[in-house]
């Protein structure tokens, strides 16, 4: 090496000896992240062993995200979370469990099936419809997938599922009949809310509140104490009155409970009751209670025993019940029925409402309440259960805890987990056509499909009979994808693996699935296997636009993730998800703060080239030289550095591990560590000189440390640079396969730390002083005058030779000055001055 050549190629922007290295001169991370992709896959680097019982387990219960065919920013923002905590273990030395499936049934695949095919449900026979669904969700699955892998998570995809496959629908039937044969499920005629578009019931998670403007009219039933009058927003449900209600303190209408008023338009003679639920100060303080408008009077309904009408059908269309106005969807009826109203004077004011209604979570259409047989879980009984193992779990953060036990108070109905759709898996029992009794299927016998299938065996238990009808519903899809932590652990073939992943370790998700995922997933878990499936729930928060909104298609602020990795890479995007905030909050999308990661790459990767390049001649099986200050310094903050990333690993604070490990590489490091060595790498030497090895030794140990240490965000670049380090030495193998750097405590050395700030604080106002004056950083100075107080001087004195070399210094002049009482405390921010003559 000629002392001249590198010299003149000292910026971290040089380029080394082209053949000494593979590395191209530019980081391109596009052509690099996608090679490494194939490389991890092709060596199975990120397998589960289940072979190895050496290593302790760690299994993450990922969500099976509905497959859209989207992978969007808030699922690459959950899946970056998912994938940090998996390396950060595997590299603990943890043999993690990161499988992947795909909740393929139910409702969001049914409407986009019927959406784009333009047909509806009851247009194609069951087996077409799956058909079309199977082959939607196959495209789908396949799009999601290439996003996934392109984001460079650590899924094992030998682990990988669908919902959908008889293999995996089978032991959701086997649930099934084991909570059957527990007495947990029933079958029963309750209301349930229901989709009049989807034409089928859902459960409570599965309303979406939002706001709608009405009108609130003013009706009047007629009493023998004369006119009562009632304000309703839903004079639809007219024909389905069954009382009148008034609070119990509301003087005005004493008179008239127990007495007997009309319904307008259907002539029915109704009770007039008092609850205290009657909010006496909406509308005139009367209403009416009808079967079923809302839950309220679902309650009522079943408190005074009031008959039912069946006001709707399956279709939102009113039936025989409506009378007149029988055949009529919703807004046709309401129209129809305040017309005849107002023809018989019974309408005495109207005006606009703004209020709360529910809808399908699917397809947006209002949620109307209908009583049919369904079948149940018995989800009310067990919240005291759900709330006492939620406070046995760990929960990040810790107020996400909260969210899901508000939610299992707030319930008021069973669990309605048959839904009357196609795709989904069958419910496995048929009923006896001669007596009726429900016969259930046998284990053996799954998976099975009873709406084309008959039992291959038995016969009726209670009256012998061979001929059976099946189970037309389906389940939700919730009863396939809340038992992935059982499945997962190998229920129900492999107890002993069971006995080691079950429950997971962790179970990651969204702050906005707590109540169906986490809470789903705990009901049935403890009322399988009498235990939280889970330990510690990670939650993250939503991504919003740059403009603070949601992210949404129709605002005009939605990223598509496959365009940020091709501007900027997914080692850029994953910065941003592990920096852009908190765990459990929502956080912005940003392209400035994709394009600071971006930055920051090429920042690593220019630097890391200079190390490696000065690195040619460096043996890491030699004794450790002697180092000097700075070498003490850097080493000890990268030590204290080691430690802080540790601690948020474990605490799950990906945003403090990465803006820590940055600053260090792009500050200590780059800037301060790297331009004050490179007089020792490139100086006139020989192989012995120490202090050059010593130079070495600390760039060696710094760059290994910190590519560890950045390895669970940026994946890519830091295997190809760890490899390349230690290529041709002890061990050239991936870094996801090498180990975590814990914090080596004999290297971290306070007073170093303090003496070196010192030092690095003189170069780098010298930096400043020669930038200011648009020198060059090798424009010698005749003259430095440091002054400052008598400690810091006399750290400045020992390490003078280091200052003038570093600096290009002829002359350095240390001045002790005393100041106020003189006493210097080396806490304080270090009070020098500099003058430099040229
Ligand atoms: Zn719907
Ligand atoms: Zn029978």
């Amino acid at each position: 090496m000629k002392n001249e050549t590198k010299v003149a190629t000292l910026s971290t922007e040089a380029k080394p000896k082209q053949d000494s290295m593979r590395l191209p001169p530019r980081y391109e991370q596009c052509a690099l992240e996608a090679s490494w992709q194939k490389n991890w896959e092709q060596a199975g680097i990120y397998c589960y062993d289940p072979d190895d019982h050496l290593r302790p387990t760690y299994s993450i219960d990922t969500p099976p995200p509905y497959p859209s065919g989207e992978f969007h920013m808030g699922n690459a923002l959950n899946w970056c979370y998912f994938d940090f905590v998996a390396r950060y273990k595997r590299m603990r030395g943890y043999n993690v469990h990161f499988p992947q499936g795909w909740d393929c049934h139910g409702l969001p695949t049914e409407v986009r099936a019927e959406r784009t095919f333009n047909i509806k449900k009851r247009d194609v026979s069951v087996d077409k419809f799956r058909e079309i669904c199977v082959k939607l969700t196959t495209e789908y699955v396949e799009k999601m997938k290439t996003a996934m892998q392109s984001m460079g998570y650590s899924i094992d995809w030998n682990l990988e599922y669908r919902t959908m496959d008889p293999e995996y629908y089978k032991l959701t039937q086997l649930s099934f009949l084991q909570l059957l044969k527990r007495e947990l499920l029933y079958k029963g005629e309750h209301p349930v809310n229901w989709c009049p578009r989807c034409e089928t019931a859902i459960a409570e998670a599965e309303v979406e509140y939002v706001h709608s403007e009405g009108t609130l009219i003013d009706v009047h039933f007629s009493t023998e104490k004369g006119d009562l009058i009632v304000a309703t927003s839903r004079p639809e449900f007219i024909p389905a009155c069954v009382a009148l209600a008034v609070n119990p303190t509301d003087s005005r209408y004493m008179g008239y409970v127990g007495k007997q008023a009309v319904v307008p338009l259907v002539d029915r003679r109704i009770p007039i009751l008092k609850d205290e639920l009657v909010d006496a100060s909406f509308g005139s303080g009367v209403v009416m209670i009808c079967t079923f408008g809302d839950k309220t009077d679902v309650r009522w309904q079943h408190k005074y025993g009031l008959p039912v009408v069946k006001l709707l059908d399956p279709q939102g269309r009113l039936t025989r019940e409506g009378g007149k106005y029988a055949g009529l969807a919703i807004q046709q009826a309401r129209k129809a029925i305040v017309d005849d109203l107002r023809n018989v004077s019974k309408i005495s004011g109207s005006k606009p409402i703004s209020r709360e209604i529910g809808t399908c979570w699917r397809c947006h259409t209002p949620v109307e309440i209908l009583s049919a047989p369904q079948w149940f879980m018995k989800t009310k009984d067990m919240t005291d259960q759900i709330v006492e193992w939620t406070n046995r779990v760990a929960w990040v953060p810790d107020f996400s805890k909260n969210r899901m036990i508000e939610w299992a108070r707030s319930l008021d109905w069973d669990w309605v987990i048959s839904r009357q759709r196609l795709f989904g898996t069958p419910i496995p029992v048929w009923y006896c056509r001669k007596c009726g009794q429900m016969f259930a299927a046998k284990d053996e016998w799954l998976p099975v499909d009873p709406r084309s299938q008959n039992p291959p065996a038995g016969s009726c238990p209670g009256c012998g009979s061979r001929e059976f009808v099946g189970d037309h519903d389906v389940m939700d899809t919730w009863m396939d994808s809340s038992i992935t932590c059982a499945v997962h652990a190998g229920w129900p073939d492999r107890p002993e693996e069971f006995q080691r992943l079950f429950p997971a370790d962790l179970q990651p998700n969204g702050l906005d699935i707590i109540r169906t995922w986490d809470y789903y997933l705990m009901a049935r878990h403890l009322a399988l296997f009498g235990k939280a499936p889970y330990k510690t729930v990670l939650v993250n928060g939503m991504v919003r636009g740059a403009d603070g909104r949601m992210m949404h298609k129709s605002y005009g602020n939605y990223v598509e993730v496959t365009e940020a990795i091709i501007k900027y890479g997914a080692d850029s995007v994953r910065q941003w998800a592990a920096a852009g905030g908190s765990t459990g909050y929502d956080i912005p999308y940003r392209w400035a703060d994709v394009e600071y990661g971006r930055k920051f790459l090429t920042k690593l990767w220019n630097a890391a080239r200079l190390i490696l390049s000065s690195l040619e001649d460096y043996d890491p099986t030699l004794p450790t030289p002697k180092l000097d200050l700075l070498d003490r310094w850097l080493l000890s903050k990268l030590n204290n550095l080691a430690k802080t990333s540790t601690d948020a690993f474990e605490n799950f604070q990906f945003n403090v591990a990465t803006e820590s490990t940055r600053n260090f590489i792009w500050h200590d490091l780059c800037d301060q560590y790297l331009e004050a060595v490179k007089y020792r790498l490139y100086a006139e030497h020989t192989q012995e000189d120490e202090n050059r090895r010593a130079a070495q030794f600390t760039l060696f140990h710094t760059l290994d440390v910190v590519l560890r240490l950045l390895a669970p965000i940026c994946p890519h670049i830091t295997d190809a640079l760890y490899r390349e380090l230690w290529s041709g030495r002890l061990k050239a193998r991936s870094i996801h396969s090498d180990a975590w750097p814990l914090p080596n405590e004999e290297l971290i050395d306070e007073e170093s730390e303090k003496k070196g700030s010192i030092v690095v604080r003189v170069l780098s106002e010298v930096r400043r002083i020669k930038s200011e004056k648009r020198l060059s950083m090798k424009a010698p100075i005749k003259r430095l005058r440091v002054e400052s107080e008598e400690d810091t001087a006399n750290v400045l004195r020992s390490h003078v030779d280091a200052i003038r070399q570093i600096a290009v210094v002829e002359q350095v002049e240390i001045v002790a000055i005393k100041r106020g009482t003189g006493e210097v405390s080396m806490q304080k921010e270090v009070d020098i001055h500099l003058s430099a003559e040229f």
